[in-house]
C-alpha cells in the first residue's frame, strides 16, 4: 500500500477523469457525490474549457444563437473533486501519468477516458483545409460568423456534407435562421434512413418546407475552396462547406498502447474497462462498447449512462467488489428541424425504429426538454447520486445467455 511520505497515512486512490463532456461529467459528478468526505479517494477532472460544451446545441451556436454559461468548476463546488483546465497531450499507460499542455503531469491509479469524438476530416481530401466542423464551441462560432457575413452580403450556398442526424439538424437550423442562403444537404444515405418510413417522410417534407435541397445517394470526393466535387465528377458550388460525415476519436489512447478500434475508440470489456488496461475505463463517444445486439454508437443518451456506470464500478472496486456488466438499451432518436419542429423516433433497445414517433411542436418541446436535461440531472446527482443511476437496460436485448 502507498503511504504519504513522512506521515505513514495511506495515499489516496487517484481517479482522473479526462474530458468533461456528457459522459465525463456524468462520471465525475457521480464519483464526486459517492466519494464526498472520503480521504482515501481523490477525484480530478481535466477538460479543455471551464465552460461546459453543450455539443447537442452546436448547430444552434453555428447560427448565432447564444447558450447559457454553464461552468464546470461551479457545478463541482461543494464536492471534493478538483478541476484542472488544460489540453491533454499524452497518456502514459505504463507509468500511469497524463500530460497536460505538454508541461504538466498528473498521476492516476484509475483513469476514466472520456475525450469524445470529432468529425472525421481526414477521409476526404480538402475537408481539413476548406470545411467547417461542429467539433467544439469555437468551431461553431467561426461558422456562425461566416454564415452571418454571407447572409449579410445578399446570400450564397452552404453545402452540408453528411446526411446523418447532425447534418440534418444543421441544415434545418441554417435554412431556418438564414432564409437568404441556399442550403444543400449531401450524403450517401437518405435523411432519417434508420427511422420508420412515416417519420422519415415527415422529416423529408420538413426539410423541403425549410428550402433545404437534399441530394442523397452521392459521394463527396473532394472539397475545394469554392465547391465540392462528387464521385462522378460533378461539381457543386459552395461558398461554405460544413462537414458532418463520419467521426473519429483522439489518437491519444492508441498512442498510449491501449487497444483501440479502427476509429481510435478504446475497446472495452463488458464492464467498460479497457481490454488491455483494466485500470482504464472508457466512456461516451471515445469508447467502443458492445452489447448483445451489436456495437453501440456514440450518443448523449448512451454516453451519460456509461459515465455513471464507470463511476459506480470504481466505487465498488474501491470496496473490493467486482464491477458489474454495463447494459443499455436505446429508447429514442430526437431530431430537431429548426426551433419549432422536430421528429422524435421511439426505438427498440437495439435502436431499430418502433411505429411510434412524434412530430411538430410536441416533438420540438420533447427535443428541447431532453437537450436541456443533463445540467439539472447533474445538479440532482450531486446531492442524490442514485437519482442519476437509472436508465433503460434493454431487457432481453442485452441479456447475456449463459451456456448451460
Ligand atoms: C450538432 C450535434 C447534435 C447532436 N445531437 C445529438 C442528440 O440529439 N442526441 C444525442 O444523443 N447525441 C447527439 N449528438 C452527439 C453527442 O453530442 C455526442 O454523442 C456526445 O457529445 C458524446 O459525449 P462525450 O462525453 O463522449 O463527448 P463530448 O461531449 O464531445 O465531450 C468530450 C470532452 O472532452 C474534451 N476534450 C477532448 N479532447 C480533449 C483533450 N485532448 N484535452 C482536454 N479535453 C479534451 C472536449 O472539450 C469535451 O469537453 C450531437 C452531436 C452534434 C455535433
Amino acid at each position: 500500500m502507498n503511504t504519504r511520505r513522512g506521515t505513514g497515512a495511506a495515499a489516496p486512490h487517484r481517479v482522473l477523469v479526462l474530458g468533461a463532456g456528457y459522459a465525463g461529467m456524468s462520471a465525475a459528478i457521480q464519483l464526486a457525490a459517492r466519494t464526498k468526505g472520503r480521504e482515501d479517494v481523490e477525484v480530478t477532472v481535466v477538460n479543455a474549457r471551464e465552460r461546459f460544451t453543450e455539443r447537442l446545441r452546436l448547430h444552434m451556436v453555428a447560427t448565432g444563437q447564444r447558450l447559457a454559461e454553464l461552468s464546470i468548476p461551479e457545478l463541482l463546488e461543494g464536492t471534493d473533486a478538483r478541476f484542472v483546465r488544460g489540453w491533454v497531450t499524452a497518456v502514459d499507460a505504463e507509468a500511469r501519468t497524463v500530460r497536460i499542455d505538454d508541461d504538466r503531469g498528473l498521476r492516476y491509479d484509475t483513469l476514466v477516458y472520456g475525450l469524445g469524438g470529432v468529425a472525421d476530416t481526414t477521409a476526404v481530401p480538402g475537408v481539413e483545409e476548406h470545411a467547417y466542423t461542429l467539433d467544439g464551441a469555437q468551431d461553431a462560432e467561426l461558422l456562425a460568423d461566416r454564415l452571418a457575413r454571407l447572409a449579410g452580403h445578399g446570400g450564397g450556398t452552404v453545402v452540408v456534407g453528411g446526411s446523418g442526424l447532425t447534418g440534418v439538424e444543421s441544415a434545418a437550423e441554417i435554412a431556418e435562421r438564414h432564409p437568404e442562403l441556399t442550403v444543400v444537404l449531401l450524403g450517401r444515405e437518405e435523411p432519417g434512413a434508420a427511422m420508420h418510413p412515416k417519420a422519415r417522410a415527415y422529416l423529408r417534407s420538413a426539410l423541403e418546407r425549410l428550402g433545404v435541397r437534399v441530394r442523397c445517394g452521392v459521394e463527396v470526393r473532394k472539397v475545394l475552396p469554392d465547391s465540392v466535387e462528387l464521385a462522378d465528377g460533378e461539381g457543386v458550388a459552395a461558398d461554405v462547406v460544413l462537414w458532418t460525415a463520419g467521426t473519429r476519436t483522439s489518437p491519444l489512447a492508441g498512442a498510449a498502447g491501449l487497444t483501440v478500434d479502427e476509429r481510435g475508440r478504446v475497446v472495452t470489456d463488458a464492464t467498460l474497462r479497457s481490454v488491455s488496461h483494466p485500470e482504464v475505463y472508457a466512456v461516451g463517444d471515445a469508447a467502443a462498447v458492445r452489447q448483445p445486439y451489436g456495437a453501440m454508437h456514440g450518443t448523449c443518451q448512451s454516453g451519460m449512462p456509461t459515465g455513471v456506470h464507470a463511476a459506480v464500478s470504481i466505487v465498488r472496486a474501491l470496496r473490493g467488489r467486482r464491477p458489474r456488466p454495463f447494459r443499455f438499451g436505446y429508447y429514442h432518436t430526437p431530431v430537431s428541424l429548426g426551433r419549432h419542429d422536430a421528429v422524435v423516433q421511439f426505438t427498440r433497445p437495439d435502436d431499430s425504429p418502433r411505429r411510434v414517433y412524434l412530430t411538430g411542436r410536441r416533438a420540438a418541446w420533447y427535443k428541447e426538454t431532453v437537450t436541456a436535461s443533463p445540467w439539472p440531472t447533474w445538479g440532482r446527482m450531486k446531492k442524490m447520486p442514485a437519482s442519476g443511476a437509472l436508465w433503460p437496460t434493454g431487457g432481453r436485448f442485452t441479456r447475456i445467455r449463459r451456456a448451460r
